[in-house]
């Protein structure tokens, strides 16, 4: 059999056994980084934050016990031999609806009106709803019968349709524990318990800047050999859809100085973004100055597309040096800023959500690296298939946004065959 040799050979930096494995590359960046300080805010502006710490409650839910339903509070024991035929009579002495308790105490042989979220008032253990009574009407308005009594066709179990108190939660119980995500249902949780404000843990400051001569501004027109610099603008805003607040460095021409320059802009941030001037050939400059002023790795990845990466502190900052090409830049900003950015906002489920997909077009995977490929994966009633959503180069960004997923092709595996099941990560899943 014809031996072809593989074109890395010939290029000893392309050779896969001195790159990085992306899972190694991913975690030297992840240590580097820790939950950022806790901060009070307004319990909705906590939505998708991250506890800082347990939430321990301080009352009861519900408060008091109370009704789950519309009717008549009652003794169970005054129900016992009810029936359609002969209804046990009760005496009403008074109504209770939710936010106003009656102060009435139930003796034998009398009822209570009482609508849902009402205080069970003392003496009564059991409440029988309206359909169950011989009450004309059947609702909020009616009254009792015109002699004052109502009557009750069915034995109440004792406690039916009441809602004891700290039946959700009791005093003193550990509701919510810090690394929480606030979700809604958390948020609810916390006004359910009277807090008007929660400590999360801060988003952090991801500063964010495209290095390159050839690079203008959206809405700048380009010149001859100039192109729009995409990658500002979607790598600021996968900052953002990670949970981070994106800080707009601009454009830094490939100089030393400027590089430097536009860096010293961003010393305050939480985090430092580039992208662009890390590949073999060019990034020299950038290596220099950064070399200059912190400390910083140039990494190959074994990864496709994304391989060329930096990474290391810049004035005390961490510093991520993504890829030029816009879909390498994306591809390594998923696997490695954001779950540097979810670990700043006190996240510990990192991972990006994956499925297991059926593959229906092939993805060759030369040179052993781990291959991420666009896919567009549709849920099927055999489960989920995926197809690739278009040309695959590192430039391409039109299959990137008809994408929804990253197929992962494993390092030793040389191609990814029709029909086979394979990982995919989902780009557009939030995880609760
Ligand atoms: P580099 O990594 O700087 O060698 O860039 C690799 C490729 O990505 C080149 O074709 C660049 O023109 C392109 N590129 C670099 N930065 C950007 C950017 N911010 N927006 C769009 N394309 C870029
Ligand atoms: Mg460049």
């Amino acid at each position: 059999m014809l031996q072809i040799a593989p074109t890395w050979e010939a290029r000893p930096w392309d050779d896969p056994s001195r790159m990085l494995c992306v899972d190694v590359a991913r975690e030297r960046i992840l240590a580097a980084f820790a939950p950022l300080p806790a901060v009070r805010v307004p319990i909705i502006d906590g939505l998708g934050f991250v506890l800082a710490t347990d939430v321990v409650a301080g009352t009861d839910i519900p408060p008091f016990a109370n009704s789950a339903m519309d009717g008549f509070a009652v003794r169970a024991e005054d129900t016992l031999d009810s029936s359609d035929a002969s209804p046990a009579r009760l005496r009403v002495i008074g109504q209770a609806a939710a936010g106003y308790p009656s102060d009435v105490l139930l003796l034998p042989g009398t009822a209570v009106r009482i609508m849902t979220g009402a205080t069970i008032p003392a003496g009564a253990d059991a409440v029988v709803r309206f359909e169950e009574t011989d009450e004309a009407g059947h609702g909020v308005t009616a009254g009792a019968g015109s002699d004052g009594t109502i009557g009750i066709m069915r034995p109440a179990k004792p406690w039916a349709n009441i809602r004891p108190a700290g039946e959700d939660v009791r005093t003193g119980q550990r509701v919510l524990l810090a690394g929480s995500r606030l979700r809604p249902a958390e948020i609810g949780l916390l006004a359910a318990l009277g807090r008007a404000t929660v400590l999360v843990h801060r988003p952090p400051r991801v500063a964010v800047l495209a290095t390159g001569d050839e690079l203008v501004d959206p809405g700048v027109a380009p010149r001859p050999g100039q192109i729009n610099n995409s990658n500002g603008a979607s790598v600021a805003a996968m900052v953002r859809r990670s949970g981070g607040e994106p800080v707009m460095l601009g454009i830094a021409r490939d100089t030393p100085e400027e590089v430097r320059d536009k860096l010293r802009a961003g010393a305050d941030a939480d985090f430092l973004i580039t992208t662009g001037g890390v590949s073999v050939g060019d990034y020299d400059i950038v290596k220099d100055v950064l070399c200059d002023v912190g400390q910083i790795d140039f990494w190959q990845v074994r990864m496709k597309p994304g391989k060329p990466l930096a990474f290391g502190h810049i004035h005390g900052t961490p510093m991520l040096g993504l890829p030029g090409n816009p879909v390498a830049a994306a591809v390594a900003f998923e696997q490695f800023a954001r779950p540097a950015i979810l670990k700043l906002l006190g996240r510990t489920d990192l991972a990006i959500p994956t499925v297991l997909a059926r593959l229906a077009d092939r993805v060759e995977n030369r040179g052993g690296r781990r291959h991420f490929a666009r896919v567009r994966v549709d849920a099927t009633v055999e489960g989920y298939v995926a197809h690739l959503s278009g040309a695959q180069g590192a430039g391409v960004l039109s299959s990137l946004a008809a994408a929804n997923g990253l197929l992962v092709v494993p390092e030793d595996l040389p191609a990814g065959e029709v029909g086979m099941t394979l990982p995919v990560q989902m780009l557009d899943w939030e995880v609760g």
